[in-house]
């Protein structure tokens, strides 16, 4: 599949990689919004929230356990924001799902 994160998720292209294990991959962002940013996805490609599907739950919640426990690993103690974007108005440049988590320095809100 010609999917970016598909291919970072499998080594083929480059990145920061911060975790692994069988069902997710944590790395950082190439572009950081923040201080901290990283991106936190599923192996599986799923191309947005709006395309889970039933079964999904629990990859679902380890991908937010995950993100919360990079967070921590990264130092985030102050505090950290997590975002996923989806579709075009979403702000999603991506089509495979991944969870942004951003720290480093206050976060606003709302959100642009
Ligand atoms: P989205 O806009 O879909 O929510 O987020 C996509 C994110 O992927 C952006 O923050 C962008 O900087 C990041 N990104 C795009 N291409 C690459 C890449 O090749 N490597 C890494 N590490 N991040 C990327
Ligand atoms: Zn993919």
């Amino acid at each position: 599949m010609d999917c970016l994160f598909c291919k970072i998720a499998a080594g083929e292209i480059p990145a920061r990689m911060l975790y692994q294990d069988e069902q997710v991959v944590a790395f950082a962002d190439i572009n950081p919004q923040a201080p901290t940013h990283i991106l936190v996805l599923p192996r599986k490609h799923i191309q947005s929230p709006a395309h889970l599907e039933e079964g999904d739950e629990a990859l679902l919640g380890h991908l937010l356990s995950v993100s919360v426990a990079v967070a921590k690993k990264e130092g985030l103690v102050r505090g950290f924001r997590t975002v996923i974007n989806s579709g075009e108005e979403g702000g999603q440049t991506v089509d495979h799902l991944h969870v942004h988590v951003l720290g480093g320095r206050p976060m606003h809100w709302p959100p642009g």
